[in-house]
């Protein structure tokens, strides 16, 4: 009977691209057309409502009542026309997916029993799915189960699979967060405040600051039959196991090359789907390693920018299908070739349209620009653990710090030009006997910036945290991640160290020194004290490992130590402080993480088992038997002089499959008896600790042996897809 592979080899053989209709030649005819948006808004409902849901999401509003049901009929007539025959609220548990319940708008009459249509104001504003089977790190007892959903105006409604979904916030009945989004809008409101009020010191106009976050989807596609020939695809979304192919990513053949046929149309596909929705996604391309590829939007105010990640994912999965593929969102889907980011392109943009992170064209913009870079790069000095939290999941831990990912070490690249700037304030400044000339001079300096720098922002791809000429692009983030977690840190480390600056800056002013000179002074200090974060060099390289080490830069591998900074003092005080998590959704948040990674190494370490002892054993036992009847043939018709001779490579073989299978054995054992104890760990992050440091290491041991029995067995017998199959076939 033919293995699954080979039966995956020859359905490959007939795939088709699928043609992909356009709905219109211009995108613009279709961007958009299945979200609420103001437009529809105005069309759907009284201007009342309008303008209150407008006045809310610029000004965060409440929305009563009353207007709650004026929209809510708007949404619905709306939503009907566009086929939907039910309706849901969409929101983010801590899981890796989005949640949704779907309820139909229809109802019956209690007592008549006769139908109708119904959806109200109530129904739109808040709802209590019942989720308690969602992660809620102890959050929420049995018997108190409960948990509310809240609608969030600012994110549009959207109408996918005829369901009408609601953008929510998920809370606990006690108040406590228990999803991504209800954190990052705190962490969001923080930032406003903070920067808005250090914009205040160069532009008394500005009354607002926004965030944005622009993000990179990496991923791989492979095909549907393969993917059904690997269980550990299916059910970790890596390859536990598969020695590397003669011929991987050495050529650097695919990156930006012509993109697969198949591949296209199914880019097209999902394209015009998140177009529809509003995604503004608008660049695709192949990736570094073989199979590959990467997808990002136009940048957008970061709390909707953060939604439609996570719904691209869904629509990514799902058109998959159309076209059989399977997405690997996977950080890490084959060893020894590049994993998948999420480069997460971040900046600040206040009311008044400009992008604080882009240089300026005066002295005093430009002042404004230094401010807002040196204390960021200040934030990430202070809070480089706390950031390293962020980024944290069992998958990216496979990612950071090995091949072509920035590594598990948070540093902060700026280029060469601003360092050369940094080091001039910190000189000049320095010069006690500095006469006015010079402090206008500097000044000057300053105002040069833009000519130099838009024209020539080199790029550090090593780095982990790198500016880009007009933003800071977030490196280190994992491509299945929900890019909330790790902003939500990012802005409030950020905010944090903008409300110091303030502080800072106030009791200067107070004390007589003139603005200006407060804010070079406190800069000069910031950018002295947080030198050691920022590093120009290769990231990749092992030198590094080593400098950093040398200026007492952390370096956590793996997800239960990097956790720890998430739980200290410090993080649970500025976390308090900053409005963004209490304690106990601090501690909540951290046993969910803990308690993932557990279960993603628990399922990793069964699937490996299973395919161990009832995949590659047998088979090589079968290949085992082959040589051993092959042997002992031989010696039947060959002299014993000649039998050495012609026998010997062969009997050693066999010998060497032995021992392979008989390790595998072992170490299969072993693992499993470390599993035991770790399940009897009472504490959560004691059997993290256990499934990271007992556990996981015979995973690559028992890989390293059925690695070693697939260049030795018969390639007819090997049961799973080989690298080279699943990283070339298409
Ligand atoms: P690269 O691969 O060179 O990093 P890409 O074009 O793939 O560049 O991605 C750049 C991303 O940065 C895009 O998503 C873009 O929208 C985003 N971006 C550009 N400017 C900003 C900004 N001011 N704030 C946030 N994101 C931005
Ligand atoms: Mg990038």
């Amino acid at each position: 009977m033919a293995t699954l592979r080979f039966k995956a080899l020859e359905i490959l053989f007939d795939r088709q691209a699928k043609q992909v209709i356009y709905p219109s030649v211009k995108t613009s005819d279709y961007y958009g057309a299945n979200i609420f948006d103001k437009e529809k808004m105005q069309k759907y409902m009284p201007r009342e409502a309008y303008l209150s849901v407008i006045e809310s999401i610029e000004q965060g509003t409440r929305i009563d009542r009353k207007i709650a049901n004026q929209v809510a009929a708007g949404m619905k007539a709306w939503a009907t026309e566009k086929g939907a025959t039910h309706y849901t609220h969409w929101f983010h548990p801590l899981t890796d997916a989005s949640a949704e319940k779907h309820d139909a708008f229809f109802d019956i009459e209690p007592g008549t029993g006769k139908s109708f249509e119904s959806f109200d104001g109530a129904l739109l504003v808040q709802q209590e799915p019942d989720a308690s089977s969602l992660p809620n790190g102890g959050l929420r007892n049995t018997f108190e189960a409960r948990g509310y959903s809240a609608w969030d105006p600012s994110s549009p409604a959207f109408v996918v699979d005829n369901t009408l979904c609601i953008p929510t916030i998920f809370v606990a009945y006690t108040g406590e967060s228990l999803d991504y989004k209800l954190p990052l809008m705190k962490s969001l409101n923080y930032l406003d405040r903070a920067a808005t009020e250090v914009c205040g010191f160069f532009d008394k106009n500005v009354t607002k600051v926004i965030a944005t976050l622009g993000w990179e989807q990496e991923y791989f596609l492979i095909d549907d039959a393969l993917y059904q020939a690997r269980p550990d695809l299916q059910l970790t979304g890596r390859t536990l196991m598969g020695h590397a192919s003669a011929k991987d990513q050495q050529l650097s053949d695919h990156y930006f090359g012509s993109i697969p046929e198949r591949v296209a149309a199914y880019m097209h596909d999902f394209e015009i789907e998140a177009h529809k929705l509003g995604i503004p996604v608008k660049t695709r391309h192949n990736e570094v390693a073989p199979n590959q590829f990467e997808c990002a939007p136009i940048f957008e105010e970061m709390n909707l920018a953060v939604d439609h990640n996570q719904l691209l994912m869904d629509i990514m999965n799902k058109v998959a299908r159309r076209h059989n593929f399977r997405v690997l969102f996977h950080e890490k889907p084959f060893k020894g070739i590049n994993g998948s980011g999420k480069h997460c392109n971040w900046s600040m943009a206040t009311n008044t349209g400009v992008n604080l992170l882009r240089p300026g064209k005066n002295p005093k913009t430009n002042l404004q620009f230094l401010t807002f870079l040196v204390n960021i790069v200040k934030a990430v000095h202070d809070n480089a653990d706390l950031l390293r939290s962020g980024i944290v999941s069992a998958g990216n831990e496979h990612r950071l710090g090995a091949h072509e990912a920035p590594p598990a070490i948070i540093s902060a690249f700026i280029g060469t030009e601003l360092t050369k700037i940094l080091n001039e304030i910190v000189e000049r400044v320095s010069d006690k006997k500095m006469s006015a000339t010079a402090k206008t001079d500097l000044k000057l300096d300053i105002g040069r910036i833009p000519e130099i720098l838009l024209d020539n922002t080199d790029r550090n791809r090593t780095s982990p945290f790198a500016f880009t000429g007009n933003r800071f692009e977030f490196r280190a983030v994992g491509s299945s991640a929900n890019t909330a977690t790790a902003m939500i840190i990012l802005n409030t480390a950020v905010a944090r160290q903008l409300d110091e600056f303030k502080t800072t800056i106030e009791a200067l002013v107070e004390k007589g020194v003139k603005k200006d000179e407060a804010i070079f002074q406190t800069l000069r200090e910031y950018i002295i004290v947080s030198e050691k974060i920022r590093f120009e060099g290769n990231g990749y390289s092992q030198d590094w490992v080593e400098e950093a080490a040398r200026r007492g830069l952390s370096n956590v591998r793996t997800v239960p130590d990097a956790m720890k900074a998430f739980v200290s003092k410090e993080a649970i005080k500025l976390f308090n402080e900053a409005g963004v998590y209490t304690e106990p959704e601090i501690m909540a948040r951290y046993e969910v993480i803990l308690e993932k990674y557990t279960k993603k190494i628990q399922i990793e370490s069964r699937v490996l088992a299973d395919l161990s002892i009832n995949h590659i054993v047998p088979t090589a036992v079968k290949y085992q038997t082959e040589l051993i009847n092959n042997v002992r043939g031989l010696k039947e018709i060959v002299s014993a002089e000649d039998f050495e001779l012609l026998a010997g490579a062969r009997i050693e073989n066999i010998k060497v499959i032995a021992n392979h299978i008989s390790q595998i054995k072992t170490k299969v054992n072993e693992m499993i008896e470390a599993r035991k104890d770790a399940n009897n760990m009472e504490d959560g992050a004691v059997m993290a600790d256990a499934y990271d440091k007992k556990v996981k290491p015979f995973m690559s041991q028992i890989r390293y042996h059925i690695d070693k029995l697939e260049l030795i067995v018969d390639n007819e017998m090997w049961p799973l897809p080989k690298y080279r199959e699943l990283l070339f076939a298409r």
